[in-house]
Formats: structure tokens, sequence, C-alpha cells
């Protein structure tokens, strides 16, 4: 696959990972396409559990879902993603293969609904805890809009102190881009 932005460089990384069966969370479902690629590898024996705030992401999301993926092997949540160890059934716990971020704000919408640091290292705190072992989490990170620099310094600061003995984690990003640097970390759960 040809890696021309992060997002596809994450996915390729993942095809490497994920197998029929998995089970995935998306984080950020914004636009929906992430999370049918998520569907389309879990399959009919596998599930995606997806999160947004925004009733737009959610119902455009569910659309393309409906239209592009059978069986119906996802759950999108109406919901902030800090709120996802409640609303997962607690059989999932410990569970989870793979967990993606998108952060910033949803390209063509409002963009002043922004992902924020509080929260998302709330969720990423989350996500840890219920990946299995061997399961990995990616977060797209935008520095480049008002409040984005702090969350990249945020998510940045807290996955370098995650223990080296538990997580192992890596630093993606694209050099060359113009403008503010797009990341992306993988931690991969020992
Ligand atoms: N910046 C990316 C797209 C990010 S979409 C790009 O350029 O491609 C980010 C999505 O996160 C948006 O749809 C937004 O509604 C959602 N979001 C914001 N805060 C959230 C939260 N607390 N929980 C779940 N989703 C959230």
């Amino acid at each position: 696959m040809i890696s021309n932005n992060i997002l596809s460089f994450a996915k390729s990384v993942l095809c490497e990972l994920l197998e029929p069966g998995c089970i995935a969370i998306d984080a950020t479902v914004g636009n929906g396409y992430d999370t049918v690629f998520l569907s389309e590898t879990a399959g009919a024996d596998g599930h995606v559990f997806g999160f947004d705030i925004q009733e737009e992401a959610v119902k455009q999301t569910e659309q393309r879902l409906n239209e592009e993926c059978r069986p119906q092997n996802w759950t999108i949540f109406h919901s902030g993603h800090e709120n996802m160890l409640e609303l997962i059934p607690a059989e999932f716990h410990g569970r989870i293969d793979v967990v993606m971020f998108n952060l910033g704000f949803l390209p063509g919408s409002d963009k002043t609904v922004i992902t924020k640091s509080a929260t998302t290292l709330v969720a990423i705190e989350a996500s840890l805890g219920l990946l299995t072992r061997g399961g990995l989490l990616c977060v797209a990170i935008y520095a480049g809009h008002p409040g984005g620099d702090e969350e990249d310094r945020a998510v940045r600061e807290y996955c370098t102190a995650l223990d080296y003995h538990a997580y192992r984690v890596i630093q993606s990003e694209m050099i060359n881009k113009p403008g503010y640097p797009i990341r992306m970390l993988f931690v991969t759960k020992l």
C-alpha cells in the first residue's frame, strides 16, 4: 500500500497485525473511513466499537457501515471516548486488539469541535487497560490547529513516560510536510 498520508501508513502496519475475528476500537470515528477499514478487517467473527461526540459523525459513520460492511459487526456510541471503560461490555476488557485515535477536528465540519488533551489522556489510559497483550494503540496527532499543539505535547509526554517493560512506543512523523507536523504514535502492550 502506498503511504501518501500518515493514516494509510498506520493501516499498512495494522494489516500486519489484524486478522478476521479481531476486536477493534475507533476512538474518533469522524467521517467513518477508519471504522469501515476496521469492520472489514474484523469480519463476521470480530467487532468494532466506535465513539464520537458529534451526532453528524455518528450518523455518517453508521450510514457508511450500513452501505459497505456486512454483517453488522459494529457498535457506535454517540459519546466521548473517555467513557469507553463504562460503555464497552466487560467481556471485551483485555481482549481489544487495536485502538485507533485520529485527533483534532473533523475536516469539513465545525473546526471548534476538537479532541482535548484532558479527555484524550483519560481515553488513552483506558485503551491501554482494554488492550490484549500484543495489542496496538495508534494515535494520529495534529499540532496545527488552536489547541492542537498543547494536545500534541501532552499525548507525547504521557506516552514517553510509559513503562518500557510494559509498553513499546514508536513515533513516526511526516517530516517534510510544510507547516505543522503530523505524528503517529504506535504503542504496543507487551
Ligand atoms: N484531524 C483528522 C480528523 C479528526 S476527526 C484529520 O484531519 O483527518 C476527530 C473526531 O473526534 C471528530 O469527529 C470529533 O467530533 C471527535 N471527537 C472530539 N472529541 C471527542 C471525544 N471526547 N470522544 C470521541 N470523539 C471525539
